[in-house]
């Protein structure tokens, strides 16, 4: 086995709170600037922009997995994986179906673009994406568990957002295999805040939503091969924590 560095939660110019510059070229060559080998594209409720980075990345030295950060009518963020961008799009439209149906406004929150693997713009997304689906947290984790995807908690350090802020605790018997810290902490921080959070392994990600927040990896996972099977197989090993993290 090998250490890869990876960094699985990022935004794109499709987030509407994420900056224009995040487009597939970009994000993967600052990624591969930084020596990260795993990416995840995990933008807000959608999975629309994964296809043009999986396309990009195709023959590259940074792997792609195709992502989202779902939002639980609690408002808590939960970041999903899939093994490949029709898995993450068959998801997409789960997700849709239980989003209110309302517009997105550009003035307010920021436009939401749709891009193609050289950083064009193709369309846009209309639908109001910066907002909670009516999945709880154990619905969405189910949900994501039945299509073979990975689903645990996003920066359950931060109040806004986080589980921990907003149910008050990670529930027991949830079915998850690790959880993320945000940037704001390091590993010894967040199990000092947080003695809980020793029952799982601990992955930190940057949650960049722009260029010059994809920085060097805060976590090595050990490996088999860079893929998304081997991630889910490393996340749910208990003999051994395989995540290093800052
Ligand atoms: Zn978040
Ligand atoms: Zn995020």
């Amino acid at each position: 086995m090998r250490k890869f560095a990876v960094d699985l939660h990022l935004h794109t110019a499709l987030s509407p709170c994420a900056e224009e510059e995040m487009t597939p070229p970009a994000i993967l060559a600052q990624a591969a600037a930084n020596g990260l080998q795993i990416i995840a594209i995990t933008d807000h409720n959608t999975a629309g922009n994964t296809p043009a980075f999986f396309e990009a990345a195709s023959g590259g030295p940074v792997n792609v997995i195709p992502g989202m950060e779902v939002q639980t009518r609690e408002e808590v963020h939960l970041v999903c994986l899939f093994a490949g961008p029709d898995e993450a799009l068959a998801w997409q439209e789960v997700v849709y179906a239980h989003l209110p149906p309302l517009k997105n406004s550009v003035r307010f929150f920021g436009s939401q673009q749709i891009l193609n693997a050289a950083g064009e713009m193709i369309g846009t997304e209309d639908r109001l994406l910066l907002t909670s689906t009516d999945f709880s947290v154990e619905e969405a984790v189910a949900e994501v568990r039945a299509r073979n995807g990975i689903c645990y908690p996003a920066h359950v350090d931060r109040p806004a957002f986080g589980i921990i802020g907003n149910l008050g605790f990670i529930p027991p018997d949830l079915p998850i295999s690790v959880i993320e810290i945000s940037r704001n902490i390091n590993r010894a921080g967040a199990l000092a805040k947080f003695p809980a959070l020793g029952r799982y392994p601990i992955l930190g990600c940057s949650d960049a939503h722009r260029l010059a927040e994809i920085t060097r990896a805060r976590s090595l996972v050990s490996l088999e091969e860079p893929t998304f099977a081997a991630l889910m197989e490393a996340f749910w090993d208990r003999r051994q924590n395989r995540i290093e993290v800052d």
